[in-house]
């Protein structure tokens, strides 16, 4: 059969995209190889910026509201906290089905444990080649995470940059609305994400293969005070392909690639759903754009290079100094509480990371040069 579009994945980013898409009239079939709800490796954070974004009422699928955020370095801790939530934390499962729910409801044909097998480009569109067969389509989007098969074969040289992380859920002695952000983790961080019962809780290495990752684990599950490693299941080991500076592009002919598929992901704290969801509604804009008569999809790829590069960019940089140096920036964030506060700004959606590191940078500068009133 032909469709206006096929999507391969049908996580936040496939799901988005297939919602938008179908809501405008577009015939969309979503290929997913699992069946959902399927378990997906994630701390579940999902930063308040997302809300406006979701046209979703989250109520029933927010396990907590997070006002306040703790970084800690060995016995050293410095918090912030805001009034408003700066993120909502959900279980992962329950919320892609959530999304895979809407997408059909607008009218997408959702094909589950259904994984795409090949794809190719045919005059005026692709094919796809799954399980039950064959079907073509005018545009493809790979909307299928970190080892995407799709953005394998459109860009057989691109190497995206993967962190590995560990994550569980355990057990926590706590009920409070608070993230931890541990910096005692090498090159990366670890993190506790209360949920209803128990915790999401992780270790990422932002810069390779972690060494030993099930000892660095369960380190950090013993020296978390709030923590117990009695009846934690067993860590997953996973993959999180942030965002490396000379992407190729995310649009090419008649294929687009959204969220992990598009290694966008934030690389100082490996947000990606939040790009996941966003990419997707930017790439079914091209699309529509593109089936009436527009200049193909090549504006998405502008999209995305100026909607998130910046951020990404800047978060990059302050990822390599955090990361190479955790006790300095703890100790910078004691000194000065109010960087923190414009960072959750950024997680509430109230400025873009560039912003925000502009403004940091102009109050040290105040702070620290002394300036001259050279008038008169
Ligand atoms: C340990 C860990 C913790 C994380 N914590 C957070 C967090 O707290 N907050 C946050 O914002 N981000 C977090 N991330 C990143 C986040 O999980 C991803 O960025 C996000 O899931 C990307 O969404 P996606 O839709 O692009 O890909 P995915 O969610 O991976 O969805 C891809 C879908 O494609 C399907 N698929 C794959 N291949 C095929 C195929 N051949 N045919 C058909 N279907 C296929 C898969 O089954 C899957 O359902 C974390 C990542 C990891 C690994």
């Amino acid at each position: 059969m032909h469709y206006d579009v096929i999507i391969i994945g049908a996580g936040p980013a496939g799901s988005a995209a297939a919602s938008a898409l179908a809501r405008e009239g577009r015939s969309v079939l979503v290929l997913e190889k699992e069946i959902h709800p399927r378990h997906k490796s994630c701390g579940g954070g999902l930063s308040a910026r997302l809300l406006p974004f979701l046209d979703a009422d989250l109520k029933e699928l927010i396990e907590r509201e997070i006002r306040r955020i703790v970084f800690r370095l060995r016995q050293k801790e410095v918090s912030s906290s805001s009034v408003d939530p700066v993120a909502y934390l959900v279980m992962r499962p329950r919320f892609d089905a959530y999304l895979v729910e809407k997408a059909r409801k607008a009218g997408a044909e959702i094909r589950e444990n259904a994984p795409m097998r090949d794809w190719c480009e045919i005059p005026d569109g692709v094919e796809v080649h799954h399980r039950a067969g064959r079907d073509t389509a005018s545009f493809l989007i790979g909307a299928d995470g970190a080892t995407s098969r799709v953005a394998r074969k459109l860009h057989p040289l691109w190497k995206k940059h993967l962190a590995f992380a560990v994550e569980a859920e355990a057990p926590m002695r706590s009920r409070e609305e608070t993230v931890w952000i541990d910096l005692a983790v090498p090159r990366g961080y670890g993190w506790i994400f209360p949920k209803t019962s128990g915790a999401a809780i992780g270790i990422a290495d932002f810069k390779s293969k972690v060494e030993k990752p099930q000892g660095l684990y369960r380190d950090f599950l013993k020296r978390h005070p709030l923590l117990s490693d009695e009846g934690s299941i067993a860590p997953n080991g996973a993959t999180i392909p942030i965002y490396r500076r000379a992407s190729p592009p995310l649009a090419q002919g008649r294929v687009l690639l959204v969220g992990d598929a598009g290694g966008l992901v934030d690389p100082l704290f490996g947000e990606g759903i939040f790009y996941a969801i966003r990419s997707g509604q930017l790439a079914a804009q091209a699309v529509v754009a593109a089936l009436t008569g527009g200049d193909g999809v090549r504006s998405y790829d502008r999209a995305v290079r100026t909607a998130f590069y910046p951020d990404f960019e800047t978060a990059g940089r302050m990822a390599k100094w955090i990361y190479a140096f955790p006790g300095l920036f703890l100790e910078a964030i004691r000194r000065h509480p109010g960087a923190m506060d414009l960072y959750l700004g950024v997680l509430r959606g109230e400025r873009s990371y560039g912003q925000f590191w502009r403004e940091v940078q102009w109050a040290f500068l105040q702070k620290w040069i002394p300036f001259k009133n050279t008038a008169g």
